[in-house]
């Protein structure tokens, strides 16, 4: 395994391979990998012939009071688990190689980028957009994993990768739990003690959700009034609780009966000063 810090080396490498007929996977991520980040790996390792795993703290996708300076970095053990899971390269660039002075274009999807988190993060999702987009020119990948986590995110990325004809699979890949349901995410380095007793309520409250919706309850207001109950007693403020559609991740006010699509169930909320976010998808 190579850990490269350069963009020309890796497209060198990567390019060396595509010319051999070598497929290329991209797991991109900002590092601090969990079991989350490991199950994305193991896919690409499955269905590709070269692994590529970046780790980039994206500044760009920060809001200025956000925890970019804060966010945990630990490239060592990372570098371990990565070469323990097969893979070939770790993509590793600095800030000023992504962004070098001068740096002025952005990739921005609009319409699904304006509620949930893009609602709280205002210019989060174009900071994602921007660096996968890179990501992607730099590696040329055949295939590229996202979380299904980070369900907006995913959605974005997808339309992104359609509407600009790039040509790369999207693989989206389930939320990986910790054994009381919290989703695993670097950020849950942050919690302490009690506010990781506490963070497993976010599951519960969608897995309430999930059950209301099961039982036959139709009206997502009411849903969401439980939800918040239940939330409200752990979190120190909710950013929100959306019931909307997965396409187009509009609100849904009324769940037909017998509707044969999805829905997605999403909250945002802060236990103490950490931002968790977590989501479902339920059968309507
Ligand atoms: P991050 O390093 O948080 O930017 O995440 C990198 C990728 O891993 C994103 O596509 C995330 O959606 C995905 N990911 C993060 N946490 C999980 C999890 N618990 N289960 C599955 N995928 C995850």
């Amino acid at each position: 395994m190579k850990i490269i810090r350069s963009i020309s080396t890796l497209k060198n490498e990567l390019g060396r391979g595509k010319k051999k007929g070598r497929s290329v996977g991209l797991v991109p991520t900002m590092g601090y990998l969990h079991e989350g980040h490991l199950s994305l790996i193991r896919r690409a390792r499955k269905e590709n012939d070269l692994v590529a795993v970046s780790i980039f703290v994206n500044p760009a996708q920060f809001g200025p009071n956000e925890d970019y300076k804060e966010y945990p970095r630990d490239l060592r053990n990372d570098a371990a688990l990565c070469k323990r899971a097969g893979v070939d390269f770790i993509f590793y660039p600095a800030v000023k190689a992504m962004y070098p002075n001068g740096y002025s274009t952005y990739v921005k999807v609009e319409g699904l980028t304006g509620n949930l988190c893009g609602k709280f993060r205002p210019s989060h999702f174009c900071g994602v957009t921007t660096v996968v987009a890179k990501l992607f020119n730099i590696a040329k990948p055949d295939a590229a994993y996202f979380g299904q986590k980070d369900a907006q995110q995913a959605i974005v990325i997808k339309r992104m990768a359609e509407d600009l004809d790039m040509g790369i699979t999207i693989n989206i890949m389930p939320t990986v739990r910790e054994k009381d349901g919290l989703a695993m995410s670097s950020r849950n380095a942050y919690l302490s003690p009690d506010e990781r007793r506490a963070a497993p309520t976010v599951y519960r409250a969608l897995q309430l959700a999930r059950d209301l919706i099961k039982s036959g309850n139709r009206d997502t207001a009411k849903i969401k009034s439980e939800m918040k109950k239940m939330l409200s007693v752990v979190a120190a403020k909710i950013d929100y609780i959306s019931i909307v559609n997965p396409e187009d991740l509009k609100e849904v006010k009324k769940i037909k009966g017998g509707a044969k699509g999805k829905l997605l169930v999403a909250v945002a909320v802060w236990i103490g000063e950490t931002r968790l976010i977590d989501n479902i998808e339920v059968k309507a």
